[in-house]
Parts: structure tokens; C-alpha cells; sequence
């Protein structure tokens, strides 16, 4: 099953491979970094499990079967069991040591069926999906007149107008950080006037008519509203329309809805330290995904990349000093409950985390890594990133982190990384049912792999804790 997929990409494999193979390792470009000598020692390492990550598709083939055979993996859903149930017989599979599940409760959402239509001036079918955690519309549905509004200063201008109405939030996507806000605080802005729905431009680049789900949040201070995403392209009809004076209305009916918490659990594999066990470097995605799409790249590829990095050391026989510990996290997209579980049920072992990694911006052409720590944390980690200019994954930019990692980081002040890589595609597909394995490139994704095995193996080998 491994190479049937991967035959037509053979040639251009086999010549990357070799020339990994032939080299001595990747060529220093940094002046700099010749300064630390220390880093000598891991060239050899670096470039066998830089060789051995390129030279198959095997990430990219796990990542299919996981998403092929299990699919998306909402919390509280019976295919994120599976998922589970897998990552743990896989990871015993591999030969990783002190393989567990460690349960936690998370929330249960339930989308159920759901569609919208414009009902006025003419019927139209719009391309929607309810918000993560938002109620339901009850069987009769939701119907009633749409303002559009293009920033929350023109939801509070029109105030009092939006009672009884379906509020449109149509702003221009420009980053996913200006504009979430929409999606997450709007229904409960709205819902403080009055509104009885809310519509949200997709938060994404315009794609084909593809909506964007994700998480909102309600305020405890409003009534909590149905809420959707609609595709840009009925936002902007929506728009033509009340532009040329026409009275909008629109159907909305869902019959999404919460249901009590469920069992769930973080996935934990390691590499014991061969020296010193007790000291962990945890490299880490998350498992769990939205309900539509497949969790490919949100966050299937984080977390098999980071699991990688654990298989294609134990495959070499490379066992460093420390322990490296892989994290598959549960309940990232709504809820969050297992940074916070992993925090409390590590707590007295936090101090002895090294560094903590997440992978959750896709495994697209890596770029190197988002690093947040101190000076001389940061010098030692542009130094062993140095071992990855072959694959033009060396830079060192700030801001690393992620949100499974954030609990435990904050409260231990650990440094923290994410993985850097292309991130040109990502919103394109982010929590839409394009989130599919064939948007992943099977050497870009093996070059992220082995990107977080090398970081993760030298940080958890340096003869003294990592900047000391
Ligand atoms: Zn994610």
C-alpha cells in the first residue's frame, strides 16, 4: 500500500534521496554558526534522518490512511476515537516507548443537517456551514430580513435597526487575524440588538464557493443566536442586491446543538532519553479537526510530521539524551480542553520540559521554525537550524508557539516553537471541505518531517539543557 501511490513520483525521489546521501551534510551558509563547534557532532545524525525522511513517501501514505480511512475527527465524535485508537496501536507499531492515551473530557457539538437560502428578491441557494458551537435554528428554521454591515462600528451605527433581523457581516477577507473576529465575536455583537441570525463572510481568501467553518464565541451577556458561513461568492450577492435597494431575505434553518461532554484523550509516544529521561522535548499536533473536510492539513500533517520525528529515530537507532515525547493533542479547534488536560496532568514534570513544539500551520515547503524563548535559547536553536539549509528550512523567525502548547508554556515559561512553512495555501482550505490529503505534497511534507527530527533530536541531545 506504501508504493503504489508513490510510483510516479519515484524519479524525482530517488535523485533527492542521492543527493542527501552523497553529501557530508548540508553545506553551512552561515558564517556564524561556525562558531559552535558542538554543532559538528550532529551533522552525521542530521543528514541520516534528513535522508532517510526524504527518500519515502511514508508521512504523506500515514496521513492518507488516516484521512482516507478515518476521516474528519471532530471531538467528541466516534471517528476521533478511531483516530485515537490507531495513533496508539501505530505508535507501538513504530517500537515508540511508554505509547498511552491520557483521557480528557471534551465538549460535543453536533451539526446535524443545515441549509440557507435566499428566499427574496429571488430564490438562491447559498453554500453555508453553521459555526462551530453555535445553536440550532429549531425545525421551523429562521427567516427574516438581511443587513450587511462591514465592521462592528457599523453594527453599533445601525443598533436598533437589526432587531428581528439577520445580520451579514461582509468584510473583505485580508488576514485571518483582522478578520476571525467577525466569525467569533459577531453573533454575540448582533444578538445584543436584537438580530436572530447571523451570516459571516467566509474567513478565507475568496476560493469556489467554498465556506469556511470554525469556532464562535458566545458572550454570556447575549442571547445566543444561530450563526453561518456563507460561501464570498453568496456574501457578494448578497451584497448586489441590497445595493440596488432590494429587500433580502433569507431561510436559514440548522439543527446544530451541543451534547454532553465525551471522553476523549491526548496521544502520547516517546523516545526515552538514553541520559537523562527525565528531561522532555515535546513535539506535538493535534488530532482532533473540524467536521467537514478530511483534517488533512488542520491538523493531520502536524501531527504526523511530529510523530515522524519520533519514528524516523527509533528506524535509525538515534537515541538522545533526553526524552522526546510526541503530543496528539484533542479538542484544539473547539475547545482547547487538551493543552489545558496535558498542563494539569504534567504539571509536576513541566519544569523539565526542554522546549515544546506544535505543528499547526500545514506541512506545506517548510521554511524552518517560529521560535519564542530567550536570547540564548534563540542562539542555539538558529545554530541547529543551520543543519537544515539543505532543505531551506533554517530560518528562525519569532512568535512560536500554539495553542495546545500555550497552557503549559505560560505556565512553566518554556520556550516554544511552531513549524514555519509555505503559507500561501493554507487559509485557502482551512476548515472547509477542501481540507484534503491532495493538497499536501508528498516531499514537502517529508521535508517537514524532517525538519522537526533534527530540531527535536539536537535540542533533546545537547550535552547541557538547551541555551545553557
Ligand atoms: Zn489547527
Amino acid at each position: 500500500m506504501a508504493h503504489r501511490a508513490g510510483m510516479t513520483l519515484a524519479l524525482p525521489f530517488l535523485m533527492f534521496a542521492a543527493a542527501y546521501s552523497n553529501a557530508q551534510g548540508p553545506a553551512l551558509t552561515d558564517g556564524a554558526a561556525s562558531h559552535h563547534a558542538w554543532l559538528d557532532a550532529y551533522r552525521e545524525p542530521a543528514a541520516r534522518l534528513i535522508g532517510e525522511a526524504v527518500s519515502s513517501t511514508f508521512a504523506w501514505q500515514r496521513l492518507a490512511l488516516l484521512t482516507d480511512t478515518i476521516g474528519n475527527r471532530l471531538s467528541g465524535s466516534a471517528a476521533l476515537d478511531r483516530a485515537i485508537e490507531w495513533a496508539v496501536d501505530e505508535m507501538k507499531r513504530d517500537g515508540l516507548e511508554n505509547v498511552h492515551a491520557e483521557r480528557v473530557m471534551v465538549p460535543r457539538w453536533v451539526r446535524g443537517a443545515e441549509s440557507a437560502e435566499i428566499v427574496e428578491p429571488a430564490r438562491h441557494a447559498i453554500a453555508m456551514l453553521g459555526l462551530g458551537d453555535s445553536v440550532g435554528t429549531g425545525a421551523d428554521g429562521v427567516q427574516g430580513d438581511v443587513v450587511v454591515v462591514h465592521s462592528f462600528e457599523e453594527l453599533d451605527a445601525k443598533g436598533p435597526a437589526l432587531r428581528g433581523r439577520i445580520v451579514c457581516f461582509n468584510a473583505a477577507y485580508t488576514n485571518y487575524g483582522d478578520t476571525v473576529r467577525f466569525r467569533s465575536t459577531g453573533p454575540s455583537r448582533a444578538a445584543r440588538y436584537g438580530a436572530i441570525a447571523v451570516l459571516v463572510r467566509s474567513i478565507g481568501p475568496n476560493g469556489l464557493r467554498t465556506p469556511h467553518t470554525g469556532a464562535l464565541q458566545y458572550a454570556a451577556d447575549a442571547p445566543k443566536i444561530p450563526a453561518a458561513a456563507i460561501a464570498s461568492e453568496d456574501a457578494d450577492r448578497i451584497q448586489r442586491m441590497t445595493d440596488r435597494g432590494s429587500r433580502v431575505v433569507v431561510r436559514l434553518r440548522m439543527e446544530a446543538h451541543a451534547e454532553p461532554d465525551a471522553p476523549s484523550a491526548n496521544v502520547i509516544g516517546e523516545i526515552r532519553g538514553r541520559e537523562k529521561p527525565d528531561e522532555i522535548v515535546v513535539v506535538s499536533g493535534h488530532l482532533d479537526s473540524w467536521d467537514v473536510g478530511a483534517g488533512a492539513t488542520d491538523d493531520g500533517g502536524g501531527c504526523v510530521v511530529t510523530w515522524e520525528a519520533l519514528r524516523l529515530m527509533k528506524k535509525l537507532n538515534l537515541r538522545p539524551r533526553r526524552t522526546v515525547r510526541v503530543v496528539l493533542w484533542t479538542n484544539e479547534e473547539n475547545g482547547g480542553r487538551g493543552g489545558v488536560a496535558y498542563r494539569d496532568q504534567h504539571r509536576a514534570e513541566l519544569s523539565r520540559h526542554v522546549l515544546m513544539l506544535e505543528s499547526d500551520s500545514g506541512v506545506f515547503r517548510p521554511l524552518g521554525f517560529a521560535f519564542s524563548g530567550s536570547d540564548s535559547t534563540r542562539e542555539a536553536v538558529r545554530a541547529i537550524a543551520t543543519l537544515l539549509s539543505g532543505l531551506g528550512a533554517d530560518q528562525i523567525s519569532p512568535g512560536g508557539g500554539g495553542a495546545d502548547i500555550t497552557p503549559s508554556v505560560q505556565e512553566a515559561h518554556l520556550p516554544a516553537m511552531s513549524l514555519d512553512v509555505d503559507g500561501s495555501k493554507y487559509f485557502l482550505i482551512h476548515h472547509t471541505a477542501a481540507d484534503t490529503i491532495d493538497k499536501i505534497d508528498p516531499i514537502e511534507m517529508a521535508k517537514c518531517a524532517a525538519a522537526v527530527a533534527v530540531m527535536a533530536y539536537v535540542v533533546a541531545d545537547l550535552p547541557g539543557r538547551l541555551g545553557e
